[in-house]
């Protein structure tokens, strides 16, 4: 397009003639006629400029759509250290609203259950602990929208509440600090406030905006208080859903009852769902035979927000699985043959550990905007070097790349980091401390970037390279020997032992294997057994006959070649 009419434009761009008119003269572009020809350059910028309003159009449409939907009440979840009152907490909320119960059922633990109080609705996650909250995160599901952290008035911040704070932070969600046990002579809810401080999290009372919140679950003092809080968070967060859209949900619990059958908790998170509709999550389909609340009513129908108890799934779906509404049995089955499929292939995936994160997998973009950010868990020798790494750290964010830092504490990493890191696509950062054996395998499993400084500057590096995104993957494969395939043993129980002389380099016990017949690669894992005669061996070197069991592959053809690969660092100079 070197010229174009002004009509011919606003045609090509479907608006009038007279709306392209209009925008010409907002713009300050000169013209006769409608039949005026804008040169390349002038059209260029209408273009940009109407696409520009359309996107603007369009959001303010979907704000709006948004804003006409009726609110929901919020979701729960209850954290903190062991023995900071997290039972305590739920017990008293469970108690202290079925007090007035009408529904004539026997209550019930269903996984989650809902309080009503004069400003509204909250929903409570009936799980303690973010063992829980993360499996249902692992699975992508975000069921909670606001994280209660109970830290125990006597006690003040412990690791846990670390973590908890962590989970919270990883998952995006408002955090209120419950500080427990305010009856106990020995309460000190300003050291507390100080710990708090201390962690960067700046209390209301001091200027901050940190939620706390005194409570006692022994006399219920503050606990009003404390839902009122909830529900003004919830407000702020604008919570809200379509109650007319698909039905679809949140797997909470599912567990199997010996008269019952499979009971499967779930919170609605739009639509309603009634009895007798079909549903499928995961693997696992159902049709709803009947709807228990946790106050043991059974309900016919329930919408946004709401935990039931559901009675009539054929499988049992996992906690954080999503359930959705289908039209029938047949399209259900469909669907959960393809859930099948899928864990399937993830578990090929999962067992395919030549496949390690890259660091720049870890540059994400954050939802809804342009700039990206790293997550990282920070792990540190002492206070000293971990204040340091903080604030080096809090310099290198820029205007594309911020640095969220979700947990920084002191000591080796731990395997409640790893699953942290995992959910949170966040890599962990050790500094002056060793990972253990153990942790280092579950990073590697779970296919975590763990990495090990001893010099702060080495950390800047990596972390700059980072930001700047220009990370190649931190590890590559690298073939350290082949191995021809000249014989094959079938074994009396089953499997095949390839005979094979070790071509070149070396074939090594620990080594991850290809299989090429040709130039093709048909196979790749991992290394069974590694044999000379009867005896296993680490490994065998070049000119040597050895036998060789791969872990899942029997389709040896003589002549194929066993190639043994190792991952090694990339070291950038
Ligand atoms: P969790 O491990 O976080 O679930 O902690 P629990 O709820 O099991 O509480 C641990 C202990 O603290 C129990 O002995 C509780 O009775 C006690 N506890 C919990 N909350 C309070 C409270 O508000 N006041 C007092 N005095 N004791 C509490």
């Amino acid at each position: 397009m070197s010229k174009i009419r002004i009509y011919q434009l606003a045609k090509e761009l479907s608006i009038d003639t007279s709306d392209m008119l209009e925008v010409l003269d907002n713009m300050g572009v000169a013209y006769k006629s409608h039949a005026s020809t804008l040169d390349e350059e002038t059209a260029a910028a209408v273009l940009e400029l109407i696409n520009e309003q359309r996107g603007l159009e369009a959001k303010r449409q979907k704000e709006q759509a948004w804003q006409a939907l009726p609110h929901r009440a919020p979701v729960v979840a209850i954290m903190g250290h062991v023995d900071h009152g997290k039972t305590s907490l739920l017990d008293y909320l469970r108690k202290s609203h079925i007090a007035d119960k009408e529904a004539g059922g026997i209550t019930q633990h269903i996984g989650a259950f809902e309080v009503e109080t004069k400003g509204g609705r909250v929903v409570f996650i009936d799980t303690p602990g973010h063992e829980a909250f993360t499996s249902i995160r692992e699975r992508g599901a975000k069921v909670a929208d606001i994280a209660v952290v109970v830290i125990a008035a006597d006690d003040g911040i412990m690791p846990q509440t670390k973590e908890a704070i962590a989970h919270a932070k990883a998952a995006d969600i408002p955090i209120l600090f419950a500080v427990s046990k305010i009856d106990l002579p020995s309460a000190n809810l300003e050291k507390v406030n100080n710990d708090l401080m201390r962690e960067g999290l700046v209390p209301e009372a001091f200027g901050g905006d940190v939620v706390v919140a005194p409570i006692s679950s022994k006399t219920g003092e503050g606990i009003p208080n404390l839902l009122d809080t909830l529900l003004l968070m919830a407000e702020m967060e604008d919570l809200r859903a379509d109650p007319g859209a698909d039905p679809v949900g949140v797997i909470v619990e599912s567990r199997l009852d010996r008269q019952a059958g499979v009971l499967v908790t779930i919170i609605v998170q739009q639509g309603a769902f009634s009895v007798g509709d079909y549903l499928v999550a995961g693997e696992s389909w159902g049709k709803i035979k009947a709807m228990i609340t946790a106050d043991g009513a059974r309900v016919k129908s329930t919408g946004p927000s709401t935990p039931v108890q559901i009675l009539g799934f054929s499988g049992m779906p996992a906690a954080g699985e999503q359930v959705e509404w289908v039209p029938d049995d047949q399209v259900a089955k469909e669907i959960a043959a393809e859930g099948r499929n899928e864990r399937a292939v993830q578990e090929v995936e999962e067992a395919d550990k030549h496949r390690i994160r890259s660091m720049a997998d870890l540059l994400h973009s954050m939802q809804g905007s342009q700039k990206k950010e790293i997550n990282l868990v920070l792990r540190c020798d002492a206070q000293g070097s971990l204040e340091a790494i903080r604030g080096v750290l809090a310099r290198e964010s820029t205007d594309e790349v911020e640095i969220k830092i979700l947990l920084a504490a002191i000591g080796a990493p731990t395997e409640a980091d790893i699953l942290l890191a995992s959910t949170a696509q966040a890599a962990i950062f050790a500094f002056g401390v060793n990972p253990s054996g153990p942790v280092r395998k579950a990073a590697e499993h779970k296919r975590v970037v763990l990495r090990s400084f001893r010099v702060i500057y080495d950390l800047i590096d990596e972390i700059e390279a980072m930001v700047k995104g220009e990370t190649e993957p931190e590890y590559r494969e690298e073939q350290i020997g082949q191995a021809e395939v000249r014989a094959l043993f079938k074994l009396p129980k089953g499997g095949v032992v390839a005979g094979c002389m070790v071509v070149s380099g070396k074939i090594t016990r620990s080594a991850k294997a290809r299989v090429l017949r040709g130039k093709e690669e048909i196979w790749r894992g991992s290394i069974e057994d590694l044999k000379r005669f009867k005896d296993d061996v680490r490994e065998v070197a070049q000119g040597y006959e050895c036998g060789i069991r791969l872990a899942g592959f029997d389709d040896f053809k003589v002549g194929d070649m066993v190639e043994a690969t190792q991952l090694v660092e990339v070291l950038e100079s």
